[in-house]
This record gives C-alpha cells, sequence and structure tokens, in this order.
C-alpha cells in the first residue's frame, strides 16, 4: 500500500523533498463488526491549504499533519468492502482521503456518494467538488453579485477562480482575471470567456494596471491571494463593493504576513469584505449541481484540469501550486477504477 508521507515540518515555500513515498500495509478488509469503510483511492486533489497542515503549529481545525503518517486531502474513491449500511461495495464516492492506495476509514470522512457518471470521475475533485461549491458559495452567497458587477478575479485561472469567472460571466457581469503566466492569460481571455486578463508578474504597478482595466472601479473582487494585489484592489473598489475573501495564498509560505496599508479604503468605500469556509456551505451541494450539471453538460461551463499520474508524482504536483506551476485544477490520479 504506497502512501506519501511527511518527512519534516515545512517553513517556507515547500519542497517535493519534504515528502516521502513509502510502503505501508494494510489488511485489504474491513474488521468483523466494525462499521469503516475499505476505500480503493482513485484521484486526488491539491488544495492550497494543505501548506497550513504542513507546519508545525497549526491554526487549521484540521490539525498538522503528523511527520511520518500519510497525508490527507480531498479526493474521489471506490468503496472496496463497507462495514456501514449507507455504503456498498463499488459505490464511487469523494470527500476527505489519504495519499494512499488503499484506505480503512470511518465513514464521516465521505462527503457525498457520487450519483452522476456521465462526467469525468476527476470533477469530484474540483468543478463538483470543493472548489466548485467554494466558487459557487463564494460568488453567489458571499459576493451579492448584481448583473453589469464589474468583477475582479486573482488566481483566475486556477480550480476556483476558472469557475467564478464563469459564472460572473453567465449572469452578466463584466470579468476581469489576473494570473501569473501568458498561457494562463490566454486561457482565460481565448477559452473561458472573461472580458480581459493580464498578468500580474509583469505589471510593475498593480494599481496602474487595474486602473486601466477597472476606470470606473471594482464593484466585485473574488480574493484568492491576498498582500500586494488586495492592497491595489482597495484603491481601486467602487463605493458598497464586496470583497468575499476565499483566500490569500500569496501569505501562505511567509513567516509574517504582508501588511497592509489601504485598509482604510474599508470605511471610506463602504466596501463589505467578507471571509468565508465552504464547510459552511455543504448543505447547498444538491443545488449547486442542479445548477452546475446541465451547464456542463451543454458545453456552456468549461473546466481546465491539470492532471497527473501516480502516486509517486503526488508531492511535486501539490508543491507546485505555490508557484503557480499548476495549469487548471491539480489532480492526482492513483488508479482511474
Ligand atoms: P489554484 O488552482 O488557483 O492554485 C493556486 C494558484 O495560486 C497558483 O496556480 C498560482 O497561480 C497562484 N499563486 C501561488 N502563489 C502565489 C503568490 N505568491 N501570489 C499570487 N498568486 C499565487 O488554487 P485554488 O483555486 O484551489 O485556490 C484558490 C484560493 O482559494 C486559495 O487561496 C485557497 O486557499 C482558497 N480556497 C478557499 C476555500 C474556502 O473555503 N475559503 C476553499 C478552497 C480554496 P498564478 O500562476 O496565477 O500565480
Amino acid at each position: 500500500n504506497k502512501q506519501v508521507v511527511l518527512k519534516e515540518y515545512v517553513s517556507g515555500l515547500p519542497k517535493e523533498s519534504n515528502f516521502q513515498l513509502v510502503e505501508g500495509s494494510i489488511e485489504l478488509k474491513v474488521p468483523e463488526g466494525s462499521n469503516q469503510i475499505l476505500l480503493k483511492n482513485l484521484y486526488l486533489s491539491c488544495d492550497p491549504y494543505q501548506r497550513i497542515m504542513m507546519s508545525k503549529t497549526d491554526v487549521s481545525k484540521f490539525g498538522a499533519y503528523t511527520l511520518g503518517a500519510p497525508i490527507h486531502g480531498y479526493g474521489v474513491a471506490k468503496v472496496v468492502e463497507s462495514g456501514h449500511p449507507d455504503y456498498k461495495k463499488g459505490d464511487l464516492v469523494w470527500g476527505y482521503v489519504i495519499w494512499e492506495e488503499y484506505s480503512l476509514v470511518p465513514s464521516t470522512q465521505i462527503h457525498f456518494k457520487i450519483e452522476n457518471t456521465d462526467v469525468p470521475l476527476s470533477y469530484y475533485t474540483g468543478i463538483l467538488g470543493m472548489p466548485g461549491m467554494t466558487a459557487y458559495a463564494g460568488f453567489y452567497e458571499i459576493g451579492s453579485p448584481k448583473k453589469e458587477d464589474r468583477v475582479f478575479i486573482s488566481a483566475a485561472s486556477g480550480a476556483v477562480g476558472q469557475l467564478v469567472g464563469q459564472f460572473a460571466k453567465h449572469l452578466g457581469c463584466y470579468v476581469v482575471g489576473s494570473a501569473g503566466s501568458k498561457e494562463k492569460v490566454d486561457l482565460l481571455k481565448n477559452k473561458l470567456g472573461f472580458d480581459e486578463a493580464f498578468n500580474y508578474k509583469e505589471e510593475p504597478d498593480l494599481d496602474a494596471a487595474l486602473k486601466r482595466y477597472f476606470p470606473e472601479g471594482i464593484d466585485l473582487y473574488f480574493e484568492n491571494v491576498g498582500g500586494k494585489t488586495l492592497d491595489a484592489v482597495l484603491l481601486n473598489m467602487r463605493i458598497h463593493g464586496r470583497i468575499p475573501v476565499c483566500g490569500m495564498i500569496s501569505q501562505y509560505n511567509l513567516d509574517r504576513p504582508e501588511g497592509i496599508t489601504n485598509l482604510a479604503q474599508i470605511i471610506l468605500r463602504r466596501i463589505r469584505m467578507q471571509g468565508f469556509s465552504v464547510h459552511d456551505h455543504y448543505h447547498l451541494y444538491p443545488k449547486f449541481l442542479e445548477f452546475i450539471l446541465p451547464l456542463i453538460k451543454q458545453g456552456k461551463m468549461i473546466y481546465v484540469e491539470d492532471v497527473v499520474e501516480g502516486l509517486e508524482n503526488g508531492p511535486a504536483a501539490l508543491v507546485g501550486l505555490y508557484t503557480g506551476r499548476n495549469f487548471g485544477k491539480q489532480v492526482v490520479v492513483i488508479a482511474r477504477e
């Protein structure tokens, strides 16, 4: 049973060498009388929040990863054997999985049973999984979007950002995204339907760049990166603008977060800035599926994935998130069925 374990706690940018592929052992059966579930893990999701658990002092509710033990995250798995009445052999599920080939888990690790299998299974790590729900709840519930809003999205080509941009276009908004390479900018403009996009790494003055794309200001900023981008955005928000704060990936590898100098703009411009966690919104999942499945099937919603084959390539894929190596949603395939 191959596993990916954390070798040492991380400070600064995580490296592939912080992880190790080891051979663990597992008995491939549910113990007599237990209500646990034996899973064959298929697709692993690489998500920015996992950085928090690579630090010794963890501030999330998940708890830091245990050194020498396999790491965990979101993923798609198949039920091999079940001691729980709600699941049976052959069921496909998504939820928390362990980075190993097979796992014995309590049923509480499973978020949802997968009912729709006429879409790629990997989508349940992305558009139909946690990032999809994040984009949906963050944009519609927290962002209070209106038709014709001027919307700006950072990390716009990623798992969450690419969906927020498409939701905003779907609603009739003017949408601009920032991303870290020419290829990502081309994707946003030419494939995902963004009105404009720019490479933030090539903009010496972010404030000036935003003024160019938003001469009348921003109504809704979907925050994924924090730091300098947020500071420049605050100078370009319109009165009563909204900032759903999804994440701040530019800060995750810093020992000390960067200061924000323009925070007083929140008062002057009556900005509503609200943090949110996808965990509070999973009750909307059935409604979300009703909304998004038809759009996917009609080809009205595109989802770009960066799929890496093999558990052994998982660590490189995971750490690649923090340097922007991923092109779309980062997925690791252990097995396809
Ligand atoms: P992505 O697929 O967008 O991958 C991360 C991307 O972040 C990279 O590709 C890179 O893109 C960008 N990035 C990395 N480092 C930096 C940096 N220093 N400055 C600016 N950009 C950087 O990830 P997700 O879509 O999965 O996540 C996006 C955000 O949403 C994250 O902040 C994450 O923590 C948050 N999140 C929050 C949730 C919640 O419940 N609140 C749930 C899920 C995600 P580029 O090349 O464009 O720089």
